[in-house]
C-alpha cells in the first residue's frame, strides 16, 4: 500500500463521515486519528485501538471503518451514541515512559474536541491505559469505576450474550435453558462470566479454551462432569450441541466451518464472527439461529456508555444490557416472517433507528 499523502485525500474525499481528527505525533512519529462517523443518536463515541500500521492511510481506513461499525453497533444495542472510533498508529514497539507521554498527548487530543467524542479500551490498548488517557481528558468510558478501580466490561457483556442465548433457545421450541446445552469457546473475561450464569439454570455446558488449564479449573468450578465438560479447541466445530458460543476470536463462521457445524445456534460475544457477510446466509440455509455478533455482545460497551453519562444504579445497568435479549427475541421473529438471517433483519433495524433519528433532528431544528 502506498504511503502517499494521496491516499489519506482520497480516504477523507470517499468517506461519508462526520470528521477525521488527524495528528502526526512528532516525538513518536506515530500517527492519531479519531474517525467521527455519525453522530445521529449522540456524540461519536467509540474504542481507542494501538497498533503499528503498515502506513497512515491504512491506519485510518482503519479507524473509519471502525467508526462505522460503532455507529451501527449503538443503534442496534439501543445506545444513545454515535459512531466514532480512535486508532494510534506508532511505528513500532514504544518504551514504557514513551508510551505513557504518547498516551497523556492523545488524550490531550480527544480533549480538545470538548466532548465531541469519548473512547475507551480496545485491541492493543488496556484499562490501564485508559486510566493514563484520562488523566488528559475526562472524555473518557470505564477508566474509574467503584473504588477508583477499572471497570471490567466482561460480565456486563456475558449478561448481555447470556441473555441473547435464553432469546435464541426460546425462539427455536419455545422453551428454556434447563437441559441445553451450551459449548463456550474461550473461557476468559466473557466466557467465565458466561458459563458461570449458564449453568445457574440447569444448562450444560461444554468449555473448550486454548488455554486447557484455564478451561478445566472453570469446569471444576462449576460441577465438573457429567454436566460440565471441557472439549479439545480443536473440536468445536464438529460437537453436537444446542447452542455454539463463540467467545474468543473472530471469522469462527466461514464456509469451511458452517457445513460442519452440529448445533441449533450461534450466540457469543466475539467480535466479527462471520468471514463474511454471506457466513450469514449459509447458516440461515443450514437452518442454524445466527445472534448477529454487534447486537448481542453489546452489553459492555451499552454500561460502558450509561455509566459516563451517569447512570450507577447497577439494576438499571443490567436492565438495560438484559433489554439486548428482547431485541434478539423481536430480530428473530422479524427474521422467521421473512424467512432471512437475523444478520438481514438487524441491518433493517439499525437504518429503522437511524432514520427515526435523522427525522426527529430535522424536527427539532425546523421548530428552533
Ligand atoms: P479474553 O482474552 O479475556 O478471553 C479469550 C479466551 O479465549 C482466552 O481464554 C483464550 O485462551 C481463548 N482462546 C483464544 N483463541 C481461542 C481458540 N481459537 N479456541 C479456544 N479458545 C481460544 O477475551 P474476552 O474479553 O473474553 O473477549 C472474548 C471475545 O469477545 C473477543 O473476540 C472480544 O473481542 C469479544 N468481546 C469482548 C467484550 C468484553 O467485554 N470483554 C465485549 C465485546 C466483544
Amino acid at each position: 500500500m502506498s504511503e502517499s499523502n494521496d491516499d489519506l485525500q482520497e480516504l477523507i474525499a470517499g468517506w461519508d463521515g462526520v470528521a477525521v481528527v488527524a495528528r502526526r505525533d512528532r516525538p513518536t512519529g506515530a500517527w492519531m486519528f479519531i474517525a467521527l462517523h455519525d453522530d445521529t443518536l449522540g456524540r461519536p463515541t467509540g474504542g481507542t485501538r494501538m497498533k503499528p500500521y503498515p502506513s497512515p492511510a491504512a491506519a485510518l481506513r482503519d479507524a473509519m471503518r471502525l467508526a462505522e461499525g460503532m455507529t451501527h453497533k449503538w443503534a442496534a444495542v439501543g445506545g444513545p451514541f454515535g459512531g466514532g472510533k480512535a486508532v494510534i498508529a506508532p511505528p513500532g514497539p514504544l518504551a514504557e515512559q514513551e508510551r505513557r507521554a504518547l498516551l497523556l498527548r492523545y488524550g490531550g487530543l480527544v480533549d480538545s474536541l470538548h466532548g465531541s467524542f469519548a473512547t475507551g479500551e480496545d485491541l492493543g490498548t488496556t484499562v490501564e491505559d485508559m486510566a493514563v488517557i484520562a488523566e488528559a481528558t475526562r472524555h473518557v468510558m470505564g477508566a474509574h469505576g467503584g473504588g477508583g478501580k477499572p471497570i471490567d466490561p466482561g460480565p456486563f457483556t456475558a449478561r448481555g450474550v447470556f441473555h441473547g442465548i435464553a432469546a435464541a433457545v426460546h425462539h427455536l421450541d419455545g422453551g428454556g435453558l434447563a437441559g441445553r446445552t451450551v459449548l463456550v469457546q474461550g473461557v476468559g473475561d466473557v466466557g467465565a462470566p458466561l458459563a458461570r450464569l449458564l449453568r445457574t439454570t440447569g444448562a450444560r455446558l461444554l468449555l473448550a479454551d486454548l488455554d486447557g488449564g484455564r478451561a478445566a479449573a472453570l469446569a471444576a468450578e462449576l460441577g465438573g462432569e457429567p454436566d460440565c465438560r471441557v472439549i479439545p479447541a480443536d473440536q468445536v466445530f464438529d460437537t453436537e450441541c444446542d447452542v455454539y458460543s463463540p467467545c474468543a476470536v473472530g471469522q469462527v463462521v466461514n464456509a469451511e466451518t458452517v457445513p460442519r457445524l452440529r448445533c441449533r445456534a450461534v450466540a457469543g460475544s466475539a467480535n466479527n464472527q462471520l468471514r463474511e457477510t454471506a457466513d450469514a446466509d449459509r447458516l440461515h440455509h443450514r437452518g442454524i439461529l445466527y445472534a448477529p455478533d454487534y447486537l448481542i455482545n453489546g452489553g459492555g460497551a451499552l454500561a460502558f456508555g450509561l455509566i459516563e453519562l451517569g447512570v450507577t444504579d447497577p439494576r438499571e445497568l443490567f436492565a438495560r444490557v438484559e433489554a439486548l435479549g428482547d431485541s434478539l427475541v423481536e430480530i428473530f421473529a422479524e427474521a422467521a416472517d421473512r424467512d432471512e438471517s437475523p444478520l438481514a433483519a438487524t441491518h433493517r433495524r439499525v437504518e429503522r433507528v437511524l432514520a427515526d433519528g435523522r427525522a426527529a433532528r430535522a424536527g427539532a431544528a425546523v421548530a428552533t
